[in-house]
């Protein structure tokens, strides 16, 4: 058979089962099977500044200087992830406190218009909600946005939220913190951890992340220089420890990338995790490094 004949028919199948099949089954085949140009997700910063400051944060942004990311340079991102990844499961929009982003709204056509099957989803803490507009609730809604509440012991009535969006036809959900309680960092300054412990017991494995041309296996990765830049620390990034999306283009390979530890795992805990009660930061540095 002839070349061009098989790209027809592998191209008629894929335009048929994108038709025939609901976007739930294709991305459970995608995920079991892979064409290899699948991502499992994907977030990114809005900001990096938070309204809430909680200690022990993951993205360190209580650390972090305010700063409102460019809307067009997170668009060049995603162009580069498209021609590497034909879909993206899910898209998670986040800070800091992406509701400070005085442009927020530009950002979801064009996402939308990329990434036309992946969940695009805000994650807010909520404060902000009730200083939104008419304009916010109806793009959410065309451009079929979902919201996700992280449930903080603070004063937002997350149920009520919750109905209101279902009245308003926009996805909802809210998570709550395990009993109040902040997962504690515990960062070895001297790198000593093992590494492939690390990995094997690490929640954030799957928590990739894209910033300024480079996509990350995990948050802490990227969001390091804040904490590094606030104690004047040295925790290092390596080139191995991200992939540069204009020199990568394989997928099969990224996916290879992350399955294995980098060499930033030596500064992850290796033992069991540990929990403080939620408080807001005192920006001391024993909440994200250990003793
Ligand atoms: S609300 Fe979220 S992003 Fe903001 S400081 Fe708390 S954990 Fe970090
Ligand atoms: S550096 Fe490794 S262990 Fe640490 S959060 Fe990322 S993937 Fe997990």
């Amino acid at each position: 058979m002839k070349l061009s004949t098989l790209v027809k028919i592998i191209n008629f199948v894929k335009n048929v089962s994108d038709k025939v099949l609901p976007y739930s089954f294709q991305d459970f085949l995608l995920r079991k099977y892979g064409r290899g140009t699948y991502l499992s997700q994907v977030e990114f910063h809005l900001v990096d500044h938070c309204n809430l400051n909680c200690a022990h944060c993951n993205h360190f942004t209580p650390l972090a200087d305010e700063n409102f990311c460019k809307i067009d340079d997170i668009i060049s991102d995603f162009k580069k992830l498209k021609v590497i990844f034909d879909n993206i499961g899910k898209i998670f929009i986040l800070g800091g406190e992406p509701l400070l982003h005085p442009e927020i709204l530009r950002i979801l056509e064009p996402l939308r218009e990329i990434y036309p099957k992946s969940e695009i989803i805000i994650i807010t803490n909520g404060i902000l909600l009730n200083k939104q507009n008419d304009e916010f609730f109806s793009t959410l809604k065309k451009y079929n946005i979902a919201v996700s509440m992280t449930h903080y012991p603070i004063k937002v009535d997350y149920e009520g939220w919750i109905k209101r969006f279902e009245e308003m036809g926009i996805k909802a959900y809210y998570f709550s913190l395990d009993r109040n309680k902040m997962k504690k960092q515990n960062l070895d300054i001297n790198g000593k951890s093992d590494k492939n412990k690390a990995f094997s017991m690490c929640h954030e494995k799957n928590c990739h992340f894209v910033r300024d041309g480079k996509l990350y296996v995990c948050t802490p990765v990227p969001n390091i220089c804040f904490l590094n830049k606030y104690f004047n620390l040295n925790f290092k990034v390596g080139k191995n420890d991200y992939i540069d999306l204009n020199k990568v283009k394989s997928a099969s390979k990224i996916n290879a990338i992350f399955k294995k530890p980098i060499d930033f795992c030596k500064y992850c805990t290796d033992k069991e995790i540990e929990f403080d009660t939620y408080r807001v930061s005192r920006k001391e540095i024993n909440e994200w490094v250990k003793n």
